[in-house]
């Protein structure tokens, strides 16, 4: 598979700061995508290249080869045989400068997070809770990772909610400590083939658990698939959940035009299953109505639901 913008910008920045993206690398890609990012400040446009790598299989002996403009034409200079000189066109030329914080914050935008990412140490970022309460991290270097009280800072930092730590992928000998401290870890590559995470890769599949709403953040995640919640949504999806917690697993329409007013239960039911289908298709389905009297239910397991506060 090849690499997307996003995580080729990582790989760079895995040595880091400061990263370049060369011209050449930028070709590669869709051009309104590197200008999106050269507008957000992601990618700061730095310069032209002096020197460019030698001929392949030369006998000249020499590390990089002169960039020199003859005419308006520019070429790599061979100081063995010209008829090896390489023409290279501006758009090669030129590099771009990473800028690793930039990078992260257009990470988090894009990912929802509420807050901006903050810098724990060089080379690793907090990024913040995920809908399911887990504190994520993302780690640039893999020097970052490399501290002996790594493990302890993530934990204070994470404020007892349990980790997932993005990383370089491979990660070395830091990982098998991570592992022991309970930590998921997920090559950051993986989770981010866009800007935005893939949120299934963020916690390790919970026994059998398919939806968990997170009453403080108004989220909730079904399978692993982050679903932003409007009041009025959040509000019956916690009376269905709360239902299908203890016995009777219905809800009826009644209670729930009492705790909204103004409104009937049918048209609620039907905007809350009108966000549910928009994040993850066909999951409307996954509330289930009766008449007479009006009334509604989750049809997952009891196992199957976790409420947070
Ligand atoms: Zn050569």
């Amino acid at each position: 598979m090849t690499e997307t913008l996003p995580q080729l910008l990582l790989r760079l920045s895995e040595g880091g700061e400061p990263a370049y993206l060369w011209g050449r690398d930028a070709a590669r890609y869709e051009r309104r995508e590197v200008d999106r990012l050269v507008n957000a400040g992601v990618l700061v446009e730095s310069g032209v290249a002096e020197e460019w790598e030698v001929c392949p299989s030369c006998c000249c002996g020499a590390d990089v080869r002169p960039v020199q403009a003859v005419g308006d034409v520019w070429r790599a200079i061979c100081p063995v045989n010209h008829r090896a000189d390489t023409v290279l066109t501006a758009e090669e030329l030129c590099y771009f400068d990473i800028r690793v914080p930039a990078l992260i914050g257009e990470i988090a935008r894009s990912s929802g997070f509420r807050s901006p990412p903050s810098l724990m140490l060089p080379g690793l970022w907090c990024l913040g809770d995920t809908a399911v309460g887990r504190a994520v991290f993302l780690a640039i270097t893999r020097a970052a990772l490399a501290e002996r009280w790594i493990v302890t800072a993530l934990r204070d930092a994470s404020r007892g909610r349990p980790i997932t730590l993005l990383h370089p992928h491979p990660l070395g000998d830091a990982g098998a400590s991570f592992v022991q401290a309970g930590f998921w870890l997920v090559p950051a590559a993986a989770a981010l083939p866009t800007f935005k995470l893939d949120t299934r890769q963020l916690a390790p599949p919970m026994a059998g658990v398919r939806l968990v709403v997170h009453a403080a953040r108004r989220m909730a995640a079904l399978d692993g698939i982050e679903i932003a919640l409007p009041p009025q949504s959040l509000t019956v999806l916690k009376m269905l959940v709360e239902a299908r917690l203890k016995e009777p697993t219905w809800v009826s329409g009644h209670d729930i035009e009492a705790a909204l007013s103004q409104r009937t239960a049918a048209d609620v039911v039907r905007d809350l299953k009108t966000v549910l289908n928009r994040s993850v298709k066909g999951s409307g389905n996954l509330i289930e109505g009766a008449r007479l009297p009006g009334r509604y239910r989750l049809t997952l397991e009891l196992h199957q639901v976790q409420l947070l506060p």
